[in-house]
Formats: C-alpha cells, sequence, structure tokens
C-alpha cells in the first residue's frame, strides 16, 4: 500500500464564469471538466426552479424549496446568491471550500449580480470571465433552438442578457470578456486564460 501523499494541498484560485443564458457557457464549463476531470470541477449551486427533463439532483443543482434556501441565506451560508427569473440560485461557502481544499480548479457559474456580490466581499480570491454572444439576435437565435424555454421564460432571460451585456465591460468587475462565436476557439482562450493564470493562481 502508497501511503497517502503529505505536505500542503496547493490550493488554487476559483475561476468564476458568467454570461447570459444560451452563450455557452455550460458547454464550455462541461469542455474544461471532460478534458481535465482531475483538475477542474464545477461547483453544484442550490435552486429553487424545477428541474429541466434530464436535469440530475446533486449534479446540474441541487433542487431546493423556497423556505429552505431562505433559511440556508439567513445562516449566511452562501458564497453568493441571487432572485432570478421568479427564483433563487445560489453557490454554499461549503462547496467551493471542500473542493479548493482539494487542490481543484473550482469553477463556478454565476450571474452578473452574484460576481458583484463576489467582488465586495473581501474573503473570495477569485478570476472572472465573461462569455459573449457574437451578437443579441444569435443569442436569441440559441436560445429558441434550444427550445427547453416556455415563451415567457425565453423573454424574461433576453432581458435580463441585454442588462448583463450593457454591463458587462464595466471596468473592474470582469478579468476577461470572450465572444463565444466558435466553441473550438473559444474554448482555447478560456484554457490559456486559465493557465496563463495559473502561475500566479495559487491562494496563500
Ligand atoms: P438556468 O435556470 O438557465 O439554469 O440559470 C439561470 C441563470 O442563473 C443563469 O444565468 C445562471 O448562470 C444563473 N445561476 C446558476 N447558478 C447560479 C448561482 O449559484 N448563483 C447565481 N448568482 N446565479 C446562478
Amino acid at each position: 500500500l502508497t501511503p497517502p501523499p503529505t505536505g500542503p494541498v496547493i490550493k488554487f484560485r476559483p475561476i468564476i464564469i458568467s454570461g447570459p443564458s444560451g452563450v455557452g457557457k455550460g458547454t464550455l464549463i462541461q469542455m474544461l471538466h471532460e478534458k481535465h476531470p482531475g483538475m477542474v470541477t464545477k461547483t453544484v449551486s442550490h435552486t429553487t426552479r424545477q428541474p429541466r427533463q434530464g436535469e440530475i439532483e446533486g449534479e446540474n443543482y441541487f433542487f431546493i424549496s423556497k423556505a429552505k434556501f431562505r433559511s440556508l441565506i439567513s445562516k449566511n451560508a452562501f458564497v453568493e446568491y441571487t432572485y432570478f427569473s421568479g427564483n433563487y440560485y445560489g453557490t454554499s461557502k461549503k462547496t467551493v471550500k471542500d473542493q479548493t481544499a482539494k487542490g481543484m480548479i473550482v469553477v463556478l457559474e454565476i450571474d452578473i449580480e452574484g460576481v458583484k456580490q463576489m467582488r465586495k466581499a473581501t474573503d473570495i480570491d477569485a478570476s472572472y470571465v465573461f462569455i459573449k454572444p457574437p451578437s443579441f439576435e444569435e443569442l436569441e437565435t440559441r436560445l429558441r433552438n434550444r427550445s427547453t424555454e416556455t415563451e415567457e421564460s425565453i423573454e424574461q432571460r433576453l432581458q435580463q442578457a441585454k442588462q448583463e451585456l450593457e454591463q458587462a465591460d464595466t471596468p473592474g468587475l470582469y478579468d476577461m470578456v470572450l465572444v463565444n462565436e466558435d466553441i473550438a476557439v473559444s474554448y482555447g482562450k478560456l484554457e490559456n486564460f486559465i493557465w496563463r493564470l495559473s502561475a500566479d493562481m495559487m491562494l496563500k
């Protein structure tokens, strides 16, 4: 039997990824995870929305009630949380801490309001990436083609997207803004950004 490795675990700075619904950020995160399964991990958020077809509890989200979510808010259990399109979404501190402590690069998918909360929080040292569509029209097409949403939900997401796109270039908010025209090219850029940072990405 080989004894478990001793010595300090290198702790990497978490990577925050945001961008409008339908922009392809989920695909990019999935690609990172598949290419570097032992190194890159995505945090699983809590949400009060209903699971979509095919979504798995504990894998896509932890699906919880609004009462339970509010109780966790009052216990200060979230790194950040938001109320979006009629539901709460949040990332628990425990999830981030547990994964970082294992030496993993933790990837968080959160919206712009969550990013503002995290930028204000002094105890979270992270790198921030925003994914943009080539155009607003392209985003609308992608969102409609995904056909997982009702018309009302599509309209809400487009409205939200418009506001997010207007704010994405605010100085000091994101470290990199990436236009997702071609998924393979975008993936390469994202990976480069992460590796380029890795030299000074270690948390003290
Ligand atoms: P969806 O319902 O399409 O899965 O997600 C809706 C929005 O909630 C997306 O913009 C997504 O990035 C955001 N979201 C997902 N998880 C979290 C989270 O933990 N915190 C915040 N602030 N936003 C989240």
